[in-house]
């Protein structure tokens, strides 16, 4: 068995460590005897994004997203085949919003989205920005836990009609919207940087499940021992007062 990564703007999108979720994912099919191949692509480069059961696209500024929102659109068609061909997505706060119809910044100038999705993401005033560390409640199927990130954006998500999660700590897709990120089967987008998966192993197999079912039957991956990951997460969710 064996797994292939697409690292999107690998050089240009990467805010707060979102490289450390690529390792996660690595690690975590390495400890369970699946090969893993990762390939990065940056603007201009050419790639079968269609080949690929795994396509990640990190965080951004608005500068980064400025550089790489033109070739993105260009990738359109390709990313619309990958999702037809059941590769999955995970996309995190910059690359989350230009999934979207549009991302609008604070000088009123409009990217234009892949408009896959009908969320649209539009600045706030400084006293919105969404800052800090982040604890939400996931709940994917019969299974319900808590996570923990750290965001940083001033882009208000509006019109999300399946969040990923319920924001127990934080903002999430806006200053006071109480939900967080976008899901549907294939696709998780989060504001979560932090980085995503080291502390929240139970969503880095939920992607590593989703990933490797576009061309095995995989029902259960094999379990890991999780304890320091859970324990670092639960610092922070006891930081927050969301435990005790
Ligand atoms: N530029 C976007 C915003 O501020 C995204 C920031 C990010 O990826 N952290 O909303």
């Amino acid at each position: 068995m064996n797994l292939r990564i697409l690292w999107m703007y690998h050089d240009l999108m990467d805010l707060y460590g979102d490289k450390g979720n690529i390792q996660v994912l690595k690690t975590r099919c390495e400890k369970r005897n699946i090969e893993v191949t990762v390939d990065t692509c940056t603007i201009n480069e050419v790639r079968d994004i269609t080949s690929y059961d795994l396509f990640f696209l990190g965080g951004g500024a608005d500068r980064e997203q400025n550089l790489i929102y033109q070739d993105l659109l260009k990738r359109r068609d390709q990313i619309r085949e990958a999702m037809d061909q059941k590769t999955a997505f995970l996309l995190i706060c910059g690359g989350y919003q230009l999934f979207g119809r549009y991302y609008k910044d604070q000088d009123g100038v409009e990217l234009p989205g892949l408009n896959f999705f009908d969320y649209y993401t539009e600045a706030a005033d400084r006293d919105h920005r969404c800052i800090g560390n982040i604890a939400v409640n996931v709940t994917i199927g019969t299974e319900s836990f808590d996570a923990v990130g750290f965001e940083n954006h001033g882009g208000q998500t509006k019109n999300v009609f399946n969040p990923f999660a319920r924001v127990l700590k934080g903002h999430g897709n806006s200053y006071d919207s109480g939900f967080e990120g976008f899901m549907n089967d294939q696709v998780i987008a989060t504001y979560m940087h932090g980085p995503l998966l080291p502390k929240n192993p139970k969503i880095a197999d939920i992607v590593l499940k989703r990933a490797l079912s576009r061309r095995y039957d995989i029902r259960e991956l094999s379990e890991l021992d999780d304890t320091i990951e859970n324990k670092a997460r639960d610092v922070m969710l006891r930081r927050l007062g969301v435990i005790s």
